[in-house]
């Protein structure tokens, strides 16, 4: 039966027709893993009781244990509908806003996705930041309203009030497409006649849709009866989820021939018109290789496998590919596609797929990989979170270290939202992701997959370096005194950064006059924005001097100059973010030899660190938005443990004898927060996390806190001074 599979798909690989990539978003326990495992298996491609026990897309034992899916691993399946059969490949994604990166860099590898909704909670703060993320890289949604069952057993609703529960989360899942993607919303809008939306029980097996009630003649009614009576699986016989979920796929989500035609300029930022730009819209097999790898994984047998999506081209064994974004070349081993939860190597894989590649040994990631040296890169992708919380991490053994730093080179390979960087004060490693859970998870990865034991540091927050007001003007002098910067540092527009995370501009290439026009509506100057010269992390700098000498050859020492404070502020040496420095008058020396960078950055740096500690330094600190759903009677205890956080209750609704308070909290005074809620209440609140971006610290904990870290980082334990970085 196997061989006769594979057969199939090798068939079905090359009518791109009748593919259908996508992956399945849902807010956390809303059954994600129950319908992937259950459509995996109704389609034939693993048994029933595997299915059971969760193994394939939670086939990490940590995320078993955890009960979430941290790896966005890949399945395919064939399925017939209308007398024909498809290839549907299933790229999973993470639900916990903790693996951002994980999320969106799926999301660029399929065409459409199934947003699963539990019919009890309804649309919940994930489902929207999932969703989003959907409908921003111009992926279809179609909705799955899951566990149907419990409306009836546990709420008792009667087939009126199911109704009007399941219309209200069509109608709030419309909302979102409408506010997300306006000029999608007529074609791309959730509709119960079309069968764009099925609703059932991922865990009971059985769905029903609009269309599917026309051929099984099972409705609303009929699942009511059959309910009522505990008789789900005469309704599962009947009227089966796979079917019904996998005909709405393949009616509803696009084809990549279709896809790629809208696809490629949202997602691609190169010349449309060029050879390879039209090769990617038509999705041609005989185009040169377009290929944007969405996962590392590795294989026990075969090592690094790079996963992604083929835009254009075919790939076989054999061929040269450049790994455009990191300027290598690498030589493909072996190519191949999924079958269920497997990998199979084929001689040769054309474009529309997805497709596992052996020897891609520079790709990580994220990376663009093409036949074309100068292939543009697919545009950088967009992570919602940035790194936020640290923590230290050493080899109990110090002969595990080689090891470590090899595994942890890995681990930033696999996952690029995963920091990885050396303390040199202390000479110890320090790993920054997400969020506590995001680094638990690759440390016990590290304890148990690659058997080196490990100490750590408890998880600590970065903070991050601004300025509230405008500095006097601050010379800067060379060392040998022959050059001297003058700078003025002010806080940056919240709208520029804005700005440049959206539009991933690259100064150096943008439209002058169309770059002016846009910063100047973000609130620079007319100066500031033509003298603009770099864009670094949330900060930049504008040369706004005139006619001065030399200073166009000095430029890029200046901006490393700026670079080295923004990476490392003042105050802590934390990261700086929102500072605008602005270069207002400069004296170099005539002869290059004078004006080297021993000269030119260490005066840069130290009059921009002067200028900023007169310009109202202070830190920001990384914030969380809360949602906690508890029974009535334990409300008390969240609001206490929230309140005991430095938190905020922003909002609470109430719905039966459950409540859900929506709370905003520093993400500082969140670590261990799952062990006290859970004791607090019993074990009884579900609940989830969101970045809520920055806020500056109290002024009274400010002092404390700058105090924490430079003694953390083995810091002179005394507050910075302007004279400090001044010769
Ligand atoms: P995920 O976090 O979205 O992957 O959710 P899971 O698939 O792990 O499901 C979360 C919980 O909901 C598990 O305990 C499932 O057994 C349960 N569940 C999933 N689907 C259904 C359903 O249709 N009905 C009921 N009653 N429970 C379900």
């Amino acid at each position: 039966r196997a061989k006769k599979m594979i057969d199939k798909i090798k068939e079905l690989m090359y009518m791109p027709e009748r593919i259908r990539n996508m992956g399945i978003v849902a807010h956390i326990d809303h059954g994600k893993t129950t319908l992937s495992d259950n459509l995996l298996a109704g389609a034939g491609m693993i048994s029933e009781e595997l299915a059971g026990q969760q193994l394939y897309l939670d086939f990490d034992e940590q995320e078993r244990e955890r009960g979430i899916t941290i790896n966005a691993a890949n399945v395919s399946m064939v399925h017939e509908y209308k007398g024909k059969e498809y290839l549907i490949n299933l790229i999973d994604t993470p639900g916990h806003v903790d693996f951002g990166g994980d999320v969106t860099r799926a999301m660029r590898a399929v065409d459409g996705v199934i947003v699963v909704v539990d019919a009890v909670e309804g649309v919940m703060p994930q489902t929207e930041t999932v969703l989003r993320q959907a409908l921003r890289e111009n992926v279809k949604p179609v909705l799955f309203v899951n566990k149907v069952d419990r409306l009836i057993r546990e709420l008792e609703l009667t087939p009126d009030q199911m109704q009007e529960r399941l219309i209200k989360v069509i109608t709030e899942v419309n909302k979102l497409i409408k506010a997300m993607k306006p000029e999608k919303y007529k074609e791309w809008m959730i509709k119960v006649e079309d069968g764009s939306v099925a609703f059932g029980s991922a865990l009971y097996k059985w769905a029903v849709s609009v269309p599917a009630m026309k051929e099984t003649g099972i409705g609303f009614k009929e699942v009511y009866k059959y309910l009522k009576e505990d008789n789900w699986r005469e309704l599962a016989k009947k009227s089966p989820l796979h079917r019904v979920v996998l005909d709405m796929v393949i009616k509803h989500l696009p084809s990549p021939i279709e896809a790629q035609k809208e696809r490629i300029k949202v997602i691609w930022k190169g010349d449309i018109n060029s050879p390879e730009g039209q090769a990617m819209v038509k999705c041609d097999p005989k185009g040169p290789v377009a290929l944007m790898i969405t996962k590392i994984i590795i294989d026990p047998h075969a090592g690094e496998v790079a996963v992604g999506r083929l835009y254009s081209g075919t790939l076989r064994p054999g061929m040269e590919l450049y790994i455009v974004d990191r300027k290598a070349k690498n030589r493909v081993q072996t190519v191949g596609v999924f079958m269920g939860p497997k990998r199979i190597e084929l001689p040769e894989v054309p474009a529309g797929n997805i497709v596992a590649v052996v020897g891609l040994k520079d790709a990580v990631a994220g990376s663009t990989c093409s036949t074309l040296e100068n292939f543009t890169p697919f545009e950088s992708i967009k992570h919602i979170s940035e790194p936020v919380v640290t923590m230290a991490i050493e080899a109990k053994n110090p002969r595990d270290l080689p090891k470590l730093i090899e595994v942890l080179r890995q681990l930033a390979k696999e996952d690029p939202t995963l920091h990885v960087t050396l303390n040199e004060e202390t000479g110890e490693h320090l790993i920054s992701g997400m969020g506590e859970l995001h680094l638990e998870v690759k440390v016990e990865k590290i304890r148990r997959e690659k058997g080196i034991e490990v100490i750590t540091s408890p998880p600590i927050v970065v903070f991050r370096e601004t300025v509230t007001k405008t500095s006097p003007v601050v010379e800067g002098k060379s060392p040998n005194r022959h050059n001297k910067f003058y700078i003025v540092v002010e806080p940056l527009p919240q709208e520029v950064i804005q700005l440049f995370k959206e539009e991933n501009i690259d100064i150096r290439k943008a439209d002058k006059k169309e770059l002016r026009k846009k910063l100047m509506e973000a609130g620079l100057t007319k100066e500031e924005a033509d003298g603009i010269q770099d864009y670094y992390e949330g900060n930049v700098f504008c040369d706004v001097t005139k006619g001065i000498q030399y200073l166009h050859e000095t430029m890029d020492l200046i901006i490393q100059g700026f670079r080295e404070a923004m990476s490392a502020g003042p105050l802590a040496k934390e990261p700086c973010m929102g500072v605008k420095v602005k270069l207002v008058d400069c004296k170099l020396h005539e002869d290059a030899v004078h004006r080297g960078p021993a000269q030119v950055i260490p005066a840069v740096k130290g009059a921009i660190y002067a200028a900023m500690l007169q310009a109202g330094p202070t830190l920001l600190e990384p914030y969380q938005k809360v949602y906690i759903t508890v029974p009535q009677d334990m409300l008390g205890n969240v609001t206490r443990e929230i309140q005991a956080r430095r938190g905020q209750i922003l909002e609470m609704r109430s719905e039966g004898d459950l409540v859900t308070v929506i709370a905003k909290a520093p993400v500082k005074e969140m670590f261990g927060f799952a062990n006290a809620i859970r004791s607090a209440t019993a074990g009884k609140a579900m609940w989830s996390v969101e970045h809520a971006g920055f806020e500056p610290v109290p002024q009274a904990l400010l002092e404390q806190f700058i105090m924490e870290v430079r003694k953390r980082k083995g810091l002179k334990l005394e507050l910075p001074k302007p004279e400090d970085f001044l010769p």
